[in-house]
Parts: structure tokens; C-alpha cells; sequence
């Protein structure tokens, strides 16, 4: 028994009066009176003895009394210093697993209670938050009888013995007292004490009780602020991490393997899986695993699309929590160990589900609504980076597969912005430009050794250029464009032509060589052939006349050639050409002249019409008349006899247009494009025996391009052939 001041009063003033009765009786029986005003007063009144020997009787209980205030006196002064610790402590240790319990036991000791408990409820579950060390795991059946939220602020008052009791309702005990902790207004759960007795020892406070509560209430409330502050921090510095993983710019499975396990370290779950879709084989496969139950996964782990959990997030397309896989008759264990809660998120490109971001945990029920959310959206910043690996792969494969054929060809290319700098170019170009490629990118292209005179080229063009390094290149200028049509700069294409170059130069060489000493023999020859002709006295026989006009024919074909191949070689490299005003009209009028002649020996009627308002050109005449004699003559001699040809002129804006008619054999289609070729003859029916160098009309091509100008043809076979010539006027001073 404790020792208050009640008993302790109670005991001093029975132990002082039962002294004071029997010193009384045995100086009474001595015969000796006590001297004492108050005993000679009691004594005049008759009351003496009567009340000398209850004085034991009255004194103790009056003591007992006085001592009992004080008790309760204390006690209160005890209780508020019981409960200003209990909030100092609540108030200064963030850590609740730890203080909770000692609170706990405060408030059993100063209630005279057995065991104390918090009990919060969560997820529709009730679970022991912190406890007294010898509360039993079943008090959370007590919670459950009563009904919840609470109805009142006041505390509900069980008899254990009473009630049905549940399974598992701990029977030492037989009292319970239940008070609702509430925060911020909203009911948390109970403050549950046990007592083996029935009731508390001691009388509680209601208001005391109150307080104490809600003193526990705000200190949860407070440790949940800070764990969601902690959590988030958490997971802010999880998917910070992700992100430093995404960037990185990694392959697929490298990526998922650091998401996988950067996930599992920072959220310290004991396995996360990202389950991922093999289309072809309908199924879902772990891509990438993490943890410490990684030991444990199941091998070769495979389920179809239609199958487990991960089923109902391809079917849903959202995350589905799973708080207890006892409850869950569709899951499928990947894993040998126990697993009792898991989160599935999807991962989800442009609405299309890519795979399923699993996440486990041993216990039940153990994913919060923030948890829920953080892993979702990692899983989503896991989908979004996996998207853009898978991106960034087949970029990189294109821009391999562009960078060996660049490097493959030795023609130099240069891809050049819109402000003319370079963006791009291959080993070729490097070698052109001679300085390595991290010296080029980024300068621009007029500033590039030997580059100058392509620069300038900004449109779509092809031509050719001798740069400043001796070597000649066909340039091929093209714009560069996006998918969507965007013209973002231009490729710049330089094969080296040098070689034909030298090749055309050697060539003409020859051709100038051979052709002069050709013509002196072939003057010779024919200078003995009119001597021989003239001077055959008496009369030659058929037989030598006919071979003697046969080696005339034949050296006259020679000459001819010859001297078509000097022309024309002499035109196509421009020398000796002259510059000078013509008309055009008096022009063509004497090329028809020349061959009214021919025509009229093959009974062609030959038509000019010389057209109005026909402009000056500038050129050389004598060029000029052979090309389009050639014309002329080509469409007599390709033409039967009876055709009909006609010359036509005209003005065409700023250009005059020369065209030259026939109703002649016409030229296949295939060879039409082979036409203007050197040496090219086309076979149509009826012109096998007409003899001809297939040169004429490269001459005319040649002369009409010098001039500016261009030829065309239109023919069809057994219809005819025109030749369309345009030449542009010659720019005339305005006064
Ligand atoms: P050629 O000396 O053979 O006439 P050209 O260069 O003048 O050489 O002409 C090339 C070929 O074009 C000729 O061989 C002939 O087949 C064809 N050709 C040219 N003009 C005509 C035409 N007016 N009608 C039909 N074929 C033509």
C-alpha cells in the first residue's frame, strides 16, 4: 500500500490520542488530575470521560481527512507536471516511435491503469501505433467494438466481461476506457487503457484526459506533416536522380536497370520490377529488376497479357494497389518470397501502354496515397525516358548509317545553316579544307580555305568550278529540308572532275593534232584526185571513173569530219569567237538561200517565214549560219523526196525562236535524248543509206549555248522533226 498523507495523518493522530487516553487513565488511576483548564472545564461539564476515551475515535479520521486533501492536492500538482512532461516531451522529439511509448506509460502510471495504447485508424484497418510494453497485439479488437468515427468528445467506458467478446480479446484484462485523439478537428483513433481490475485505480480527470490526448493527436499530426515532408523530399531526390539517368543518354535496358534500382534504393522496397510487353509473344516479361528479393525472382518469369495484376493496368491503363495479396486471387508471384502489398504503374507512350512498373513490399498494406502517387509518376518519367532511348537509338542508328555513307564517298559534303555555317561534313571535305572537322563546324563557309566561290552559291544549282587549289569540281548545290518541308539550310555536293578535266583536255589535244595532220595529206590526195580526174586522156573506162568519184566521195567525207571536229572543237573551248550585233531575220533568210538549191533537187518545197518585230542578237554570224545550216540541211537530207520544210521565226518575249520543219523519216523517241552526243547517228526507217559524221548537232548545240541559247527537238517517226532554237535579244541602250 502506497503511502499517502492520509494514512500517514490518520495513523500519527490515532497513535497521539490512543498516547494521550492511556496517560490520562493511568494518572486518573493514580489519583493525580491532570491540571489543564480544558480537561477541569470538560470535567464541570460531566463530559470528561465520555470524551477523553473517544478521542482516538474522532481525531483519526479527522486527520485521515485533512491528510486525504493534501493527497488529492498532490496528486493534482502531480498529474500537471505528469502532463507538461508529456507535452514537452510530444513537443521537442520529432521521433514518436520513441516518446509515444514513454508517454504511454506516463499516462498508465498516473492513472493507475495497467496498459495504455494508441490506436489510428488507416486504410479502413486499425493499427497499433504505439503501446505500453505489455499491451497485448489483440487491443486493437477493442477499437473495434466501438463504433467509429466516435459520437462523443467523452470517453466511452467498457466492461470487457460484458461485451461478446471478440476472437482474441485479451481476457486478463477487464476494464477498458477509450478516448478519441483527434487532429486538426478530424478523429485519428483512440487512446485505449486497460485495466485488469475493471477500472482505473484512481479517479481520472476527463479534462486532464482530454488535453493529454490532444496533445497526442497534434504531435501525430505533426509527425505525419514531417514524413510526408521527409517523403517528398524523398521522392523529389529519387526522381531528381532518375533525371540525371535520363539525360545521360543512355541505352533502353541501361536505363530501366538505373531507374529499377535507383527506385528500390530511394523508396527502400525490397523488389521493383518493370514488367515489360513482348508483343509478338502476347506476354509480359521482367525488362529490369531490383532489390534485395532479386535472389528469390522467380527464373524465366513470363505471364501472358490477360494474366495477374498487370492484367487489369493493360486492361485500365491506371495504377492498381494491391494492400493485401491474400485478397488478390488474379496475382501471379514473380518473386519465391512473400510479398503482400504491391503498386503496378503503368508506363504509358502516348496513351500506349509500353509496360508495368511494379513495386513490393513484404508487409500489408504498406503504400500511402503519397507513396501511390510518387511511384506513379516515376513510373511515368520512367515511360517518358524510355521513350526517348528508344528515340534517341534509332536517331543515333540513322545518323550512323548517314555518317558511313558520308564517309564512304570521296565527293566532299558540307551541310551549311541558313547563315551559311557549316553544321556538318564529311572527311573529304576535311582533307579539301585540310583543317579537322572540330575546326570547321561552326565557321562559316566563306571563311573556309578553297570554299569561297561555292559560298556564294545560295540556290539550288549545279556547276562547275576550278578552285583557288588547282582541282576542278562539278558543284552540286541543294536545299536542305525537314520532315515537314522547312528549308533549314543547303548540302553542298563538290565531286572532283579534275580528271576528266584532263582527260577532255588531252582529248582536244589530239583531236587539234590529228586533224591538222590529217588535212594537209587529205588536201594533197584531193589536189591529185581533180589533176587525175581532169587529165585522164583518152577517156577513162566506167570502171576508173566510177573509183576515182568513189575516193573523191570518201576523201570529201574525211575533210568534212575533220574539219567539223576542229569547229567543233574550237567552238565547245571558245576561242576566236566573236561578239557582234546580228540579224537574226537577214541571217536565217541567207541559211535558207543556201539550201533552196538541195531542196529543190529533192523536190522539197523549202518555205521561210520570217515573222515581225524580230530583235537584234549579239553573236558571231558565221557560227551562227553553220549551226543553223546544220538544221537546215538536216532536214532536207532527212527528209524524202516531195517532203515539205519549213524555217519559221518569231519573237518570244525578249528571245527570238528559230524554228526549222520537216515532214521528214523522224527520230525514235529512245534516241531523241542521245541526240546532241558526238558522233551519236539515230536509225530510223528510211535513212540506213544516208551517210553523215554525227557531229553537226553537237556543233549547233555547242554554238546556240555559246550564244546563250538552247535547242530542243520534237520528232516523231514517219511524221517528222522539228528543231526549236531560242536566242535572247541583245541588250539594247535606251536612249
Ligand atoms: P549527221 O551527220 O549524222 O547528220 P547530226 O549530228 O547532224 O549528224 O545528226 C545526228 C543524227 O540525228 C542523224 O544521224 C539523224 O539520225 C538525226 N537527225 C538529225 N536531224 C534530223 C531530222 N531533221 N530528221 C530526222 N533525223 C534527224
Amino acid at each position: 500500500m502506497s503511502r499517502t498523507y492520509a494514512t500517514r495523518y490518520g495513523l500519527i493522530a490515532g497513535v497521539i490520542s490512543i498516547l494521550f487516553v492511556t496517560l490520562y487513565t493511568t494518572l486518573e488511576y493514580m489519583g493525580q488530575r491532570i491540571p489543564t483548564t480544558f480537561i477541569q472545564f470538560l470535567a464541570s461539564a460531566g463530559l470528561e470521560y465520555w470524551l477523553v476515551l473517544t478521542l482516538p475515535l474522532t481525531l483519526t479520521p479527522l486527520a485521515y481527512g485533512a491528510g486525504r486533501q493534501r493527497d488529492r492536492v498532490t496528486a493534482y500538482a502531480h498529474d500537471r507536471n505528469t502532463l507538461n512532461d508529456i507535452l514537452r516531451s510530444l513537443m521537442v522529439t520529432p521521433d514518436l516511435d520513441q516518446t509515444l511509448p514513454q508517454v504511454l506509460h506516463h499516462i498508465a502510471a498516473t492513472l493507475g491503469v495497467d496498459e495504455a495504447a494508441v490506436l489510428v485508424h488507416q486504410h479502413e484497418q486499425w493499427i497499433m501505433r504505439a503501446a505500453t510494453r505489455g499491451a497485448p497485439d489483440t487491443t486493437a479488437d477493442i477499437a473495434r467494438r466501438s463504433a467509429w468515427p466516435p459520437a462523443a468528445l467523452t470517453p466511452i467506458v467498457l466492461n470487457l466481461d460484458q461485451a461478446p467478446a471478440p476472437t482474441g480479446t485479451p481476457s486478463d484484462y477487464h476494464g477498458a476506457v477509450l478516448q478519441a485523439v483527434y487532429a486538426e478537428a478530424q478523429p485519428l483513433g483512440w487512446l485505449v487503457l486497460l485495466s485488469r481490475s475493471g477500472q482505473p485505480q484512481r479517479h481520472y480527470d476527463p479534462v486532464w484526459l482530454t488535453a493529454v490526448t490532444d496533445q497526442i493527436g497534434a504531435a501525430l499530426a505533426r509527425a505525419r506533416q514531417v514524413a510526408l515532408i521527409r517523403r517528398r523530399a524523398r521522392d523529389l531526390e529519387a526522381l531528381a536522380q532518375i533525371n540525371r539517368t535520363l539525360l545521360a543518354g543512355i541505352d533502353l535496358d541501361t536505363l530501366l536497370d538505373a531507374i529499377v534500382n535507383s527506385a528500390q534504393v530511394r523508396f527502400g522496397l525490397p523488389y521493383v520490377t518493370v514488367m515489360w510487353i513482348d508483343e509478338a509473344a502476347g506476354e509480359f516479361y521482367p525488362r529490369a529488376q531490383a532489390g534485395p528479393l532479386l535472389a528469390s525472382a522467380i527464373p524465366h518469369f513470363r505471364q501472358k497479357l490477360n494474366a495477374g495484376l498487370a492484367a487489369e493496368v493493360l486492361r485500365t491503363g491506371q495504377p492498381y494497389l494491391a494492400r493485401d495479396t491474400r485478397r488478390e486471387p488474379a496475382y501471379l508471384p514473380a518473386v519465391k518470397a512473400e510479398i503482400l502489398s504491391l503498386l503496378l504503374a503503368p508506363m504509358k507512350v502516348a496513351g500506349q501502354l509500353i509496360g508495368v512498373m511494379t513495386f513490393e513490399s513484404l508487409g500489408a498494406d504498406e503504400f500511402s496515397d503519397e507513396d501511390v502517387l510518387a511511384l506513379t509518376t516515376l513510373a511515368d518519367q520512367a515511360a517518358i525516358a524510355a521513350e526517348n532511348a528508344r528515340l534517341l537509338a534509332s536517331a543515333q542508328r540513322e545518323r550512323q548509317r548517314v555518317v558511313a555513307i558520308l564517309h564512304s564517298t570521296h565527293d566532299v559534303v558540307l551541310l551549311v545553316d541558313m547563315a551559311g555555317v557549316v553544321q556538318l561534313l564529311n572527311p573529304a571535305a576535311e582533307r579539301l579544307v585540310g583543317r579537322p572537322a572540330a575546326d570547321i563546324i561552326g565557321h562559316p563557309i566563306e571563311q573556309l580555305p578553297h570554299l569561297e566561290s561555292v559560298a556564294a552559291v545560295t540556290e539550288e544549282h549545279s556547276f562547275e568550278a576550278t578552285l583557288d587549289n588547282e582541282l576542278t569540281y562539278l558543284v552540286t548545290v541543294n536545299t536542305a529540308q525537314d520532315e515537314a518541308g522547312t528549308v533549314f539550310g543547303r548540302v553542298v555536293i563538290m565531286r572532283d572532275i579534275t580528271y576528266l578535266k584532263q582527260l577532255d583536255l588531252f582529248r582536244s589535244q589530239m583531236m587539234q593534232l590529228a586533224s591538222h595532220d590529217l588535212r594537209a595529206p587529205l588536201g594533197v590526195a584531193l589536189g591529185y584526185l581533180d589533176v587525175l580526174l581532169e587529165d585522164m586522156q583518152p577517156p577513162m573506162t566506167l570502171f576508173h571513173e566510177k573509183a576515182l568519184r568513189g575516193i573523191e566521195a570518201a576523201l570529201n567525207r574525211m575533210q568534212t569530219l575533220v574539219t567539223e571536229l576542229l569547229d567543233l572543237d574550237r567552238i565547245e573551248s571558245g576561242v576566236d569567237q566573236i561578239s557582234e550585233s546580228i540579224d537574226v531575220a537577214a541571217l536565217v533568210a541567207e541559211v535558207v538561200l543556201d539550201y533552196a538549191e538541195p531542196a529543190r533537187m529533192k523536190r522539197q518545197p523549202l518555205e521561210f517565214l520570217p515573222g515581225a518585230d524580230i530583235p537584234i542578237i549579239n553573236g558571231d554570224s558565221i557560227r551562227l549560219k553553220q549551226a543553223l545550216g546544220n538544221l537546215v540541211n538536216n532536214a532536207v537530207k532527212y527528209t524524202p523526196e516531195g517532203g515539205q520544210i519549213t524555217v519559221r521565226l518569231s519573237r518570244v518575249e525578249q528571245r527570238v525562236l528559230i524554228e526549222v520543219q520537216d515532214t521528214g523519216y523522224g527520230i525514235p523517241a529512245s534516241a531523241q535524248p542521245k541526240l546532241f552526243q558526238r558522233f551519236f547517228r539515230a536509225k530510223a526507217p528510211g535513212t540506213e543509206n544516208i551517210t553523215g559524221t554525227g557531229l553537226g548537232l553537237s556543233l549547233a548545240k555547242a554554238v546556240i549555248e555559246q550564244h546563250g541559247g538552247k535547242i530542243t527537238v520534237e520528232s516523231e517517226t514517219g511524221r517528222g522533226t522539228t528543231f526549236r532554237v531560242w536566242l535572247p535579244a541583245a541588250m539594247i541602250n535606251v536612249r
